[in-house]
């Protein structure tokens, strides 16, 4: 879909607040570690392309899900290094190969499917994944991944890491964490070799478990300076979150006691109101449970009444304000702000699928 861009609803993406949130982690953990950015899904919402080109220069490399998303990197003109973090399939292997991006290996069943088709591996560079506990991809035993690095070398493969991935870091809680902890360590343990890059954190466990790092971290949500935990665990340090949503009054009007606004007539006005009108909704990321939730308009909370449609919301205003004054659903105005975590209260989910779910027919506006 093609961003539509002659409307005023935007999502302002501050690049600099990216790389001053990796800089700020970069400072708080070990120079040698490899700082890897995980830009999946778009980079969470951001735009991938541009935020892999501006924070290029201070990561050692890339992590998204799938090889399209590699692909763009690539496309892109981006060189570094890029870790697919999911299965791929194995007929994407020589493009692998070809593009020089890394795959995850996560299980034997899978390499089986790969050496019957392809027996020579030669540049092919592979990360293995363990399951030490998350129960989504992964070998779960030592053994096979001893086997499986055997045969990956065997077919001429590079095993340039191993690497596991915690279900709750991000938690109060630390037992899980530390059964996962030790279980890694202990497959680990039993291998004849053990590749050179060796990685277990995400953003929580390089900001809550600093202890884990081993030589590489996988960032993601921390850099878009989103905390991971919501409002669970409190941030270490400062981050500055990158992303703004901004609209506009396209419509206003007064409505009369006993009038309704928006389908299903759920909302009626008890007396006479101010209710603008702004594009932008659920087709847009804006989902149809904020309802009842606050935009930002001249610095003031304003609520949104009647159903999110999918291409409009309406508010009810203080009073009432010319077209075109801004709208703010994510950012601050005057002294108030929104948070995405904010937003993601309101949902019952968090801050990670609210800046996922802003879609592409917003676009995506940068500064720095
Ligand atoms: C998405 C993902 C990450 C990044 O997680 P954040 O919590 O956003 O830092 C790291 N590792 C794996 C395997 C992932 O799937």
């Amino acid at each position: 879909m093609k961003a539509s861009l002659h409307r005023p609803s935007q999502a302002v993406v501050d690049l600099s607040a990216i790389y001053f949130n990796i800089e700020q982690i970069i400072s708080h953990i070990p120079e040698e570690v490899e700082k890897w950015a995980v830009v999946k899904a778009n980079a969470y919402g951001h735009g991938a392309v541009a935020v892999s080109k501006y924070i290029d220069p201070i990561v050692d490399g890339f992590c998204v899900s799938n090889i399209d998303e590699a692909l763009e990197l690539r496309e892109a003109g981006l060189s570094k290094k890029i870790l697919i973090l999911g299965v791929s399939e194995v007929a994407v292997v020589p493009l692998a190969i070809e593009k020089e991006i890394t795959l995850t290996v996560a299980g034997l069943e899978w390499l089986e499917l790969l050496l019957n088709r392809q027996s020579d591996l030669s540049g092919l560079t592979v990360h293995i994944k363990v399951d030490s506990g998350m129960g989504r991809i992964g070998f779960r035993s030592g053994k096979e991944v001893r086997e499986a690095i055997h045969r990956l070398q065997g077919a001429g493969a590079f095993v340039e890491g191993i690497f596991t991935h915690f279900a709750t870091a991000d938690e109060i809680e630390t037992a899980n964490f530390s059964a996962q902890l030790s279980r890694f360590k202990e497959i680990l343990s039993e291998l004849d070799f053990l590749p050179p890059l060796v990685h277990a954190s995400n953003s929580a466990t390089t900001l809550w478990h600093s202890e884990t790092i081993m030589n590489a971290v996988r960032l993601g949500d921390i850099i878009y300076g989103l905390n991971p935990s919501g409002r669970v665990l409190e941030l270490p340090y400062e981050v500055k979150p990158a992303l703004r949503l901004e609209s506009a009054l396209v419509h206003v009007k007064e409505i009369q006691a006993g009038a309704h606004v928006g389908y299903g007539a759920t909302y009626t006005s008890d007396s006479q109101q101010i209710i603008g009108t702004i594009p932008l909704g659920y087709a847009d990321g804006w989902t149809r449970d904020m309802q009842g939730f606050d935009v930002l308009v001249d610095g003031q909370r304003c609520p949104i009444v009647g159903r999110v449609s999918m291409d409009q919301i309406t508010v009810r205003l203080p009073r009432a304000y010319p077209l075109g004054t801004p709208v703010v659903l994510i950012g601050n105005s005057g002294a108030e702000t929104i948070t995405a975590t904010d937003v993601a209260e309101k949902r019952g989910t968090i801050n990670y699928e609210v800046v996922c779910l802003i879609s592409d027919r917003v676009p995506r506006i940068y500064k720095d």
